[in-house]
């Protein structure tokens, strides 16, 4: 049996930045249950980091984490973590009134957020259809993220600090023994005071393995594929585009567009494929709003995006159980997080105060808290 003083289960984003932060104070092995780290939501999203999105816990966090991602620590990765996109929600003229409120609300947090007149809209994104683009509100500041590169500057920093990463290690049993937990896997069997519950869809599923009460996670399928850019178009500098209903998004990636219809299916924790339909309606959606005509789809995926009731992500140990630890529910946010959430756990892992700059913003420890009300988790005597 291989003991350690922090077993993290999961080694997707949250895993991988926990790991980050606690290595350099206690010995951390990280499980991880497929052959590679990243195989399922993070190896998966949109990659756009928007200070604006999320509701005011996530909001917060992700700005804790801009100064990382901006200039993250020496040696982090040799490519840049974020770069410049910008991204434009773009509404009709029944959008009008919703689309002034969210501007308002938005500017409160981040000033240069600007109304575009529909001139401006269709001068930036000429695709657009004059009536779907009757008004735009633009985010300057919105960045895309380098989500491998950061996923792996994780994984490379906790393992320079001494961390270790078991991959095709997918937790079967999990059960207290001593002052500790016992964990089994197919890569053999550990031993740890304390255990990080970072397994993402599967949060609520490796709980109940743990005889520790569930939190309501629920994952969400969200679907996204690729496909040609418009011929005679430079797509390089149009910013990720969303409609104000949030029925669709489309941005450039790699030379290609990445588009969603931006659904969210409750669905069972699983290695989720995209629909067909999920597709087709994007692609009537887009062709409705704008001028282009997606022919084929390049590539299409599908990914779980996991919230609990408050859609706030869970950070802290289980009211029920000693030494269980969640890192859940991080939903659609969970890499323009990453580094600020990462932080908090290892700091709430070692029994340490909110770090400063997270307080600051107003994050506290029982906003995040596992035995906040609204998850009707009992403590136990
Ligand atoms: C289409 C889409 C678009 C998105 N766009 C964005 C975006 O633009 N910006 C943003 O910030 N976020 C976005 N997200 C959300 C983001 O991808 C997630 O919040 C984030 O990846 C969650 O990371 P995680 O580590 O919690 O989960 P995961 O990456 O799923 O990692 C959990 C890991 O736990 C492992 N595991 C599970 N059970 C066990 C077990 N029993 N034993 C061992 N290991 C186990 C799994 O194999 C997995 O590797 C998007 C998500 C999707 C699907």
């Amino acid at each position: 049996m291989q003991k350690t003083e922090v077993l993290i289960i999961g080694a997707g984003m949250a895993g991988a930045s926990a790991a980050y932060f606690l290595a350099p104070h206690l010995s951390v092995t990280v499980l991880e249950r497929e052959s590679q780290p990243g195989y399922h939501a993070t190896g998966r999203s949109a990659a756009l980091y928007s200070e604006t999105y999320g509701n005011a816990v996530v909001r917060a966090i992700t700005t804790a984490s801009k100064a990382f991602y901006e200039q993250p620590p020496q040696g982090f990765s040799p490519y840049p973590l974020v770069t410049p996109r910008g991204a434009l929600s773009v509404g009709g003229a029944d959008d009008h009134d919703a689309m002034r409120q969210s501007l308002a609300e938005r500017q409160a947090l981040v000033p240069n957020i600007a109304w575009w007149s529909q001139a401006e809209v269709l001068q930036r994104v000429p695709v657009l259809r004059p009536q779907a683009a009757r008004y735009g509100v633009f985010e300057p500041d919105a960045m895309d993220m380098d989500v491998h590169a950061i996923h792996q500057g994780f994984l490379r920093g906790a393992k320079a600090a001494g961390a270790s990463l078991v991959c095709d290690a997918g937790v079967r049993t999990i059960t207290r023994e001593g002052e500790g937990w016992r964990v089994e896997t197919p890569a053999g069997c550990f031993w740890a005071p304390l255990v990080v519950n970072a397994a993402g869809a599967w949060c609520d599923e490796l709980a109940r393995l743990a005889g520790v009460s569930p939190v309501g996670l629920q994952p969400m399928r969200r679907t996204a594929f690729t496909c040609d850019v418009p011929a005679g178009h430079d797509t390089s500098h149009w910013p990720l585009v969303i409609d104000a209903k949030e029925g669709f998004y489309f941005k450039p990636d790699a030379g290609m567009l990445l588009v969603s219809p931006a659904n969210e299916d409750p669905v069972a924790p699983q290695d989720v494929q995209p629909e067909e339909l999920d597709v087709a309606i994007a692609v009537d959606r887009i062709e409705t709003a704008t001028t282009l005509q997606i022919r084929q789809v390049r590539r299409k995926w599908a990914g779980l995006r996991s919230f609990v009731v408050d859609k706030t992500p869970v950070v802290g140990f289980a009211p029920d159980a000693p030494g269980f630890f969640w890192l859940a529910g991080q939903g659609g946010y969970g890499i323009q997080t990453a580094p600020a959430m990462g932080e908090l756990a290892a700091a709430l892992v070692r029994g340490l105060a909110v770090p400063a700059a997270l307080a600051a913003l107003g994050v506290t420890a029982d906003a995040v808290s596992a035995a906040r009300p609204a998850l009707g988790v009992r403590a136990v005597s």
